[in-house]
Parts: C-alpha cells; structure tokens; sequence
C-alpha cells in the first residue's frame, strides 16, 4: 500500500476546477483524497511547497521517444526520465519509429516497454497511414483497441487529399484526434530552413509558410466535412494562425499545438550554421513568431508541446542542409514557455497549466489534467523562481540537440508524482 502524502504551503492551480490558491493537496493510495481545509493535517509524507506551484501533471501531446528502432538516440525509458524530469507526467508519443507505429502489435509493444521501463504514462499515436506513405490507410480500428491514442503520420504530412480525407472519415467512427504535420511536400521540397532572407543569403533551399498554411487550409475544409477532429501540430506561420482563428469560430473540433522554439527563436539563428536550429517546421520570421504568441494570448492555440525530436550528436554535426531535423525540448519547455508566455504577461499561470495539462488530457481523452478529489495523483510541483543556466550535459535524455544550450532561464520543475508516487524529485524540495 502506498503512503500518504501531504502537500502544503504551495499554490495549488487546478484550471480543471478553477484553483488558484494557496492551499493543500492530499494523496493516498495513488489518488487525490482532499484539497484545501478538507486536507488531514499530518500524512506518512508531508512535503513543503511554499513558494511553489502545485498542478495536475504536465501532459506532452508530442514527443518522438525513438523506440523501437532510434534507440542510440532516445529510449521510452530515458525519453520518459526527461518527460519526468521536466515536469511531465504523462507523454504521447510519435509513430514514426522503425518499423513505425502503424499496426496493433506496434502499439502493443509500446505499451509493453513503456510498462517496464517508462516513468510516466506513454499514449502511443498510430500511423494513419501503413509505413507512413501515405498511400494506404493503416488499421487504426484495431490500433485504438490496442491503446492507440490519437493518430498521426508525423515527420511528414498526408500528402494527398483524398488520403486525408478517408482518413478522416474513417477516425471520426472513434472519436480520436486526427494530427497533422502540415507541410505541402511539393512547396517544401528539399528546403531545410524558412524560405527567407537567411535561406537567401546561405543561398540554401527553403520551406515556404505557405507550405504549411495550404495543408491547414485543405484540412480545415476536409475536417469539416467528414466531422473529424482535427488537431494541427506545431502551428508556425502567422497565415496559419489566422486560418486556425477563423475557423474555429465555426468548427470547435479543432484544435492546434505550438512549442517553444516557435515562440522564441526566429530564421535569423539558421545563420549561425548550427544544426541543432534545424528543426521542421522551420524557424520563421519575426512577425511569425508574434502570431503564434498572440496565437496563444487570444486561445487560438489550445497546447503547448515539445516536439521533443532526439538526434545523435554525429547525425546533427553534418552540414546543416544534410543534417536532420528536430530539438529535444522535455526538460527545458518549462522555463521556455515561462520566457516566452508568462515573464511578458501573455498567459497567467493558470491558463499555462491548462494548455500543458488540462487541456492536452481532454483533447486526447485521457485521465489526468485535473486534481479532483478521486481521480489518479498526476501531481507536478513547480518552483517558478529557479533561476538556472540550461546545460545539456546534464540531460536525462540520450541526445543533446538544442538550440538553448546555454541560456539563462527562470522556472523549473521541482517534483513529478504519478499515481501518487515520485519519479522526479529535486533536492531543493524539503
Ligand atoms: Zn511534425
Ligand atoms: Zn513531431
């Protein structure tokens, strides 16, 4: 049986229940049992959280874990040590694996791992598609019977429209999110950064925004029509907000997700020539970046995720056209959407925790993103005052790729609990 636990003196957000206060959260045997004066006042554990903030377990709805196949770069067990370490307590992740995540057994196999080794909850997304080719439409009715959580061909999007559109019609009998990677593959071409005065200037191939404004575009109309829900993965160009604002005046199935490399860096970096700013979609312009942040300001944009895409070193020390793409991001999103959303006043605390929990719980249908009484102890406690040099070689992750290596940040997460046990606890928490 496991021990109580007390955790007092923090401020406790709960977007769930619209929490905000200073107050105690109380777990026994896995679960939340009171919040506030209802709290016993002594437990097995009793844990003290001032000056930190006490939330539902931070949700990633996209992160690339490698395994099977990629296991020099990340594993579920060291990816998910990251997701733990950042704060996470529950991650879904990417098919695009080798062999990729697009049959029952695949699935089966994920969860199988993830039981043995993850330390927090793993959601597998299934291919849409059968070895992500987009061609033929994989068998996602026995995926979601395996466990499959959401479903997606990421790393590339559905090229074809009618593709999408089986697809669609297809995953609206199951109520799960269809994710788009949204990049017209004949507009990217061979680009590896933003089309634009940098890519100019390298003289380099580039990815047009409107690449990803057109895949937006044609999903929203085919979304529509077939009732699917449609989530659009990370929304980097100002045209594509705009579209997205639009029309989810008119669809409320549809959501979008951004990361924190689209809110803070700009095409501008590509020009040091450093892989590790190769990320797809591009970094853009200055102007994209405002619009995914106002994005986030006025809830056009539903989620904050990582697309945490692991890479050996040696793979991302080619030169930048031939490198591959991806950031790792698990243990550092935290303080980086604190840089970019809360430090300038564009969310509040409790709107930062909805798009990292709550919301990302709804959107795939999954416990979590709530501290209600009952419901399993996915508990994350933030020292929101931590003020830190972020230094790669000290990731839990088995890659190093980031463009953040380096920078002064603010905010950290301090302690992680799933189901009511640790599995990240700083030494700063008493
Ligand atoms: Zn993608
Ligand atoms: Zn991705």
């Amino acid at each position: 049986m496991s021990k109580s636990i007390l955790i007092k003196g923090g401020r406790v957000i709960d977007p769930s229940q619209e929490i905000d206060e200073h107050t105690s959260v109380a777990i026994k045997e896995g679960k939340i049992v009171a919040i506030g004066d209802k709290a016993p006042k002594s437990a097995d554990e009793v844990v003290d959280a001032a000056g930190m903030i006490v939330a539902p377990g931070l949700i990633d709805m996209h992160v690339h874990l490698r395994e099977p196949g990629f296991e020099e770069s990340e594993t579920i067990e060291t990816g998910t040590a990251a997701a733990a370490a950042g704060g996470f307590s529950a991650v879904a992740c990417m098919p695009n694996t080798d062999p990729p995540l697009d049959n029952d057994a695949a699935i089966e196999f994920v969860l199988r791992q993830a039981s043995l080794t993850a330390h927090t909850r793993v959601y597998p997304i299934g291919a849409l598609t059968i070895s992500r080719a987009g061609e033929e439409l994989a068998e996602m009715g026995l995926m979601v019977r395996a466990g499959a959580i959401a479903f997606s061909d990421d790393g590339v999007g559905i090229a074809s429209a009618a593709v999408a559109q089986r697809a669609m019609k297809y995953l609206s009998m199951f109520d799960r999110l269809y994710i788009e990677h949204c990049e017209e593959p004949s507009l990217a071409g061979k680009g590896c950064m933003n089309a634009g005065p940098t890519a100019n200037r390298l003289g380099l191939p580039g990815i047009p925004g409107t690449a990803e404004t057109l895949m937006v575009e044609r999903d929203i109309t085919l979304a529509h029509q077939a009732g699917a829900r449609l989530h659009i993965a990370h929304v980097s160009v100002a045209d594509a907000v705009e579209r997205i604002r639009q029309a989810k005046k008119a669809d409320q199935r549809i959501s979008a997700e951004v990361c924190p490399h689209h809110l803070l860096l700009t095409e501008e970096s590509c020009g040091t020539y450093n892989a590790d700013f190769k990320v797809n979609p591009p970094l853009r312009s200055r102007k994209d970046v405002e619009a995914c942040v106002e994005g986030v300001r006025d809830g056009t944009i539903d989620c904050l995720v990582t697309d945490h895409a692991p890479h050996r070193r040696e793979d991302k020390e080619y030169e930048f056209p031939q490198a591959p793409f991806g950031m790792i991001g698990l243990e550092i999103a935290l303080p980086l959407f604190i840089q970019a959303l809360i430090d300038p006043e564009v969310v509040t605390w409790p709107r930062l925790i909805k798009m990292m929990s709550t919301r990302p719980a709804q959107l795939l249908g999954v416990t979590g993103g709530t501290l209600q009484v009952g419901q399993p102890a996915d508990v994350t406690i933030i020292d929101p005052s931590h003020e830190w040099v972020i230094d790669a070689e000290r990731f839990r992750s088995k890659s190093r790729n980031t463009p953040f290596n380096g920078r002064e940040v603010r905010g950290k997460a301090a302690a992680t609990l799933v189901d009511g046990e640790w599995r990240f606890r700083s030494q700063r928490l008493s």
